[in-house]
């Protein structure tokens, strides 16, 4: 057998190739548990509007809180499972806990729209939109456009008619989209016309080298010419100072996330966040200032 023959080659090459796939395979095995159990979990960034000050939503990013190591962030983990099915399942997960979120935060009288990650994977299966209309049905109190579909720009290009159909079969569903990290993919300008997102997000590396770095400077400047020319709402990621917030501001764009203004902290944190918010005087309401 071909697979058969393939595995003994590896063996005559390479000594240390099998020991790698079982330490992968371990490695999925134990973040099988992880979902299976209860390690995983939602953390939640705020997204303000840096003019008014008024906060306009949270984006959830995964955590793994495991035993021996601690809180995981997604770059230790997320790389073992990607493109594999266990990417799938922790999307499915991912999505079904920010719907339980939004009920818990309804009850409690937040009423912020959640952002949530969408691996490529997942998104281009070929049953996404379906599966999420299942999701919606499931919680009927939560209006679909309470969710946000956070895509990398570099999925939505890798197939981008399927990307296409997707999005707005779950755009009629009323599901809105955002496109995550943008400049770092090789979008035409075409393309990103064609995308129907409701958000471009501008990526934090830019952003958080914009004042010191000129070339940085220009890719974000650029990024906001585009958006605004476009009529797109645009979001800053990795704004870590209030200088970076006035920048962002003189140059058009009004709305932002970052380090600054909020670390992504547990859901049972962010009410208390959301009271004591109004109370940064630096940072509130920052449009009427300049
Ligand atoms: P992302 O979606 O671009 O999320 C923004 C990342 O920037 C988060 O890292 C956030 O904690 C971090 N960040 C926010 N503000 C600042 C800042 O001011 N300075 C700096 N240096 N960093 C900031 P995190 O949580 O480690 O997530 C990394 C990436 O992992 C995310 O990038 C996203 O692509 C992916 N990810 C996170 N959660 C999920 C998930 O539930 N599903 C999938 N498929 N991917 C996820
Ligand atoms: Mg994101
Ligand atoms: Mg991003
Ligand atoms: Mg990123």
């Amino acid at each position: 057998r071909a697979k058969q023959r393939g595995r003994d080659t590896y063996h005559v090459f390479d000594p240390n190739h099998d020991r790698l796939l079982q330490v992968r395979h371990e490695q999925r095995q134990r973040f099988l548990d992880a979902l299976a159990g209860d390690e995983l979990r939602l953390y939640y960034q705020p997204q303000i509007d840096m003019c008014s000050g008024r906060v306009v939503g949270v984006e959830a990013l995964i955590r793994w809180q495991h035993p021996e190591r601690g809180l995981m962030a997604p770059g230790q983990f997320l790389p073992t499972i990607e493109a594999t099915p266990l990417e799938v399942d922790l999307g499915e997960w991912v999505l079904e806990q920010a719907m339980r979120q939004l009920v818990i935060w309804q009850s409690a009288g937040i009423m912020l729209p959640i952002n949530v990650n969408i691996s490529p994977s997942h998104l281009l299966l070929g049953n996404f939109s379906q599966r999420l209309g299942e999701l919606l049905a499931r919680y009927p109190t939560v209006p679909p456009a309470m969710l946000k579909l956070e895509v990398l720009e570099s999925a939505a290009m890798h197939d981008i008619q399927a990307a296409l159909t997707t999005m707005a079969e779950c755009q009629a569903l009323g599901v809105n989209f955002a496109i995550d990290d943008f400049g770092t993919g090789f979008s035409s300008l075409t393309h990103l016309r064609q995308l129907p997102v409701n958000l471009i997000k501008i990526d934090q590396s830019f952003v958080r080298d914009m004042l010191s770095d000129p070339d940085d400077m220009a890719i974000v400047e650029s990024v906001i010419y585009m958006a605004n020319r476009f009529q797109r709402p645009m979001l800053a990621e990795g704004v870590e100072t209030l200088a970076h917030a006035k920048a962002l501001i003189a140059l058009g764009c009004e709305l932002a996330q970052g380090y600054g203004i909020a670390r992504p902290m547990p859901a049972d944190e962010l009410p208390k966040w959301l009271v004591a918010w109004p109370k940064r005087a630096d940072w509130i309401a920052l449009g009427r200032t300049h």
